[in-house]
């Protein structure tokens, strides 16, 4: 059962995949650094991304019918979670969550759940089930599709529990055990312990 006091944000599900202890960053210290060059020149690609697909049809989807809505606000209080999806498909049996990505199409498993966590907060929203998302792969120009399954589904409601521990707990977690990561990480000029 997931307790709902604290407020989780979709991007902490992401965040927490990669490294738990950016989200005690987040959550436990209230940081948030200023965005970086790369980040800045993503939020301007994910915009000119927004602005073509308003004017593309689904076939890159493999669709024929369904409603484009763009930067969807959700939240759950259920779930204690919230997040802005980049967009959804709206259609008569099934809500299809789709996110604009800088990337080739590899799904990374930080983005993954990420995903989950949309599906879960789409659900809810549009009482219609999620059966898979899509990822809109920028530089390629194509979407990947990405079944929801009900697996995943119990792993992000866990992935939720341990965000609340983690933020009742207020301890701070080991760095990830993959340090290939703290290269690019926002974070890395408040550990110490991973140069
Ligand atoms: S620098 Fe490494 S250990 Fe620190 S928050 Fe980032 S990914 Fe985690």
């Amino acid at each position: 059962m997931v307790e709902a006091q604290v407020e989780l944000t979709v991007s902490d599900v992401r965040q927490f995949v990669y490294c738990p202890r950016i989200v005690y960053f987040r959550q436990c210290l209230g940081l948030h650094p200023a965005p970086t060059y790369k980040m800045v020149e993503g939020k301007l690609e994910h915009q000119r991304t927004e602005d073509l697909e308003h004017r593309r049809g689904l076939k890159a989807y493999g669709l024929s019918d369904g409603e484009r809505v763009f930067n969807v606000r959700l939240s759950s209080e259920r779930l204690g979670l919230a997040g802005i999806l980049d967009m959804v498909i709206a259609r008569r049996h099934e809500v299809i969550p789709v996110e604009f990505k800088n990337t080739e199409g590899h799904i990374r498993l930080n983005h993954k759940y990420q995903l989950v966590a949309y599906a879960l907060l789409a659900e809810e929203r549009w009482e219609l089930p999620v059966r898979r998302c899509f990822v809109y792969a920028i530089p390629r120009k194509a979407a990947v599709e990405v079944p929801i399954a009900p697996g995943a589904r119990r792993y992000t409601r866990r992935l939720l529990n341990a965000m609340r521990s983690l933020v009742a707990g207020q301890a701070v977690p080991k760095p990830t055990r993959q340090r290939g990561r703290c290269q690019e990480c926002e974070y890395r000029r408040f550990c110490n312990d991973v140069w």
